[in-house]
């Protein structure tokens, strides 16, 4: 049952490739911080692969044979690649599915306000965060505008080096007598979370002067009134370059490795495929953080909708030919596993914990009490995966979300094995998960490609 550092399969020739993998990820992680960017530059790795627009497929007549290679995409935030095998789709597919959305603030619909002198932005936290974490740290602003007339207004503020950030302040500590004996979870409140974007007022202004000032510098820049913020998404993230980690720089510090930590490699191992006898899937999805609801959440119909319409161009499609194959694929759910960390020993159980630096992490169950909302996959869907990878050399380990009783979440597992798939929670074990910056392992990230890849070619 030993399981050894994955670093040590690796000679220094090996350890490049490593790296150089991981350059690709940091590139990655440091130009997507939203379910759009990544969206839209998985649509644009895939595309360059020769992966088509099922859209156009659809829209040409043309039909789809085995080795042509297609995306999906709803409403730019939740994609599907897939690459057709030379059996029939109603056998199944090999499916990689991992989420693209990551835990930051929302703006609100009427953000934009001034107070004390000062424009502010009023947020509205997305997914699970310690509110503490998100204070006093440089942010910058990511999403879209759309204007009355449709147009789309790309925004991003604050990660080229000459941009300025923004952020939330915190409290003095000299001040933080009645803060400092509150809980952790009430000692910064959500409401509060208001970001400060200016402070020189409209010279002759007497109302509002610093927001108007702000309004014009939006006018000039994006051309946007203050009523657009009603139809936009914006998303303040953490500003800055994900980073090596660790004197060694084994590891990657940066925003949003969950879970694109599992999306980047999910879709390196699509566009990395070669032939493939069963149809090869890879999704990626939206608002998993928030319970997986919504058209481009993991309970939408898209993906059932997207594999009729594969059907249908493969000539291969009927009602029951569809429920054939989703019932007969095979699934690798993937996601962040909380990774053991010796500063707060006390939450994991040992022998049952994820260990960075020993591989793709397998949890045969997430939820929490007593198993409760999980997807607990099955002994002879497990063995299965045991022999693909131990026949492919990959490192990797099992873990559960931590103690018993000590807490819990879940994934996009248990929605997937409603069709009566196969489906087991695997991952990338991180630290930090969901602080505004998280930690992972290089190797980690390498071996999760080689298992995806594996796992596609054998399962
Ligand atoms: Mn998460
Ligand atoms: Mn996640």
């Amino acid at each position: 049952m030993e399981r050894k550092n994955a670093w040590l399969k690796y000679d220094s020739n090996a350890r490049k490739t490593i790296n150089f993998f991981n350059e690709g990820y940091k590139t990655f992680l440091s130009n997507c911080k939203t379910e759009r960017e990544c969206a839209a530059e998985v649509i644009s790795q895939a595309r360059d692969a020769g992966y088509l627009d099922l859209e156009e497929v659809i829209a040409s007549g043309r039909m789809l044979a085995p080795g042509d290679k297609v995306y999906a995409q709803c409403m730019g935030k939740t994609l599907a690649l897939f690459h057709i095998g030379t059996e029939a789709l109603e056998k199944g597919m090999n499916l990689l599915g991992a989420h693209i959305d990551s835990p930051r603030l929302d703006l609100k619909q009427i953000p934009l306000y001034e107070d004390g002198g000062l424009a502010l932005l009023d947020t509205h936290y997305y997914g699970g965060i310690k509110k503490y974490q998100w204070v006093a740290l440089p942010l910058a602003l990511h999403g879209v505008v759309v204007k009355k007339d449709g147009t789309v207004v790309n925004v991003v503020i604050g990660e080229d080096p000459a941009d300025p950030v923004v952020g939330v302040s915190d409290l003095l500590i000299h001040l933080a007598a009645d803060q400092m004996t509150k809980t952790a979870a009430k000692a910064v409140e959500g409401e509060n979370l208001n970001i400060l974007i200016g402070s020189i007022p409209v010279e002759g202004e007497e109302k509002e002067a610093v927001k108007k000032q702000i309004l014009a510098i939006l006018k000039e820049k994006y051309d946007l009134e203050e009523e657009d913020f009603i139809s936009a998404e914006l998303e303040a993230v953490p500003a800055g370059q994900a980073r090596d980690y660790g004197l060694d720089a084994s590891m990657i510090m940066g925003y949003g490795h969950d879970d694109r930590i599992c999306a980047y490699p999910s879709y390196k191992a699509m566009l990395a495929l070669e032939n493939p006898e069963r149809t090869c899937v890879c999704l990626l999805v939206d608002k998993e953080e928030i319970g997986s609801v919504g058209a481009t959440g993991m309970q939408s119909r898209f993906f059932e909708n997207t594999v009729a319409e594969l059907l249908n161009c493969a000539g291969q499609y009927s009602e029951l030919a569809v429920r054939r194959c989703l019932q007969n694929s095979r699934m690798l759910s993937s996601d962040v596993s909380a990774a053991f960390d010796p500063n707060y020993p006390e939450v994991m159980e040992k022998n049952n914990a994820a260990y960075m630096c020993q591989g793709l992490c397998f949890n045969k169950y997430t939820g929490r009490a007593g198993k409760s909302g999980s997807n607990d996959a099955n002994p002879e869907f497990i063995a299965r995966i045991r022999k693909v990878l131990d026949d492919a050399d990959v490192s990797w380990q099992t873990s559960e979300l931590g103690k018993v009783d000590q807490g819990g979440g879940g994934t996009i597992a248990y929605i997937m094995a409603n069709y009566g798939m196969e489906v087991i929670d695997c991952g990338v074990a991180v630290q930090n998960m969901h602080a505004p910056w998280e930690v992972a392992s290089k190797v980690d990230i390498y071996e999760a490609f080689r298992g995806y890849l594996a796992f596609l070619q054998k399962i």
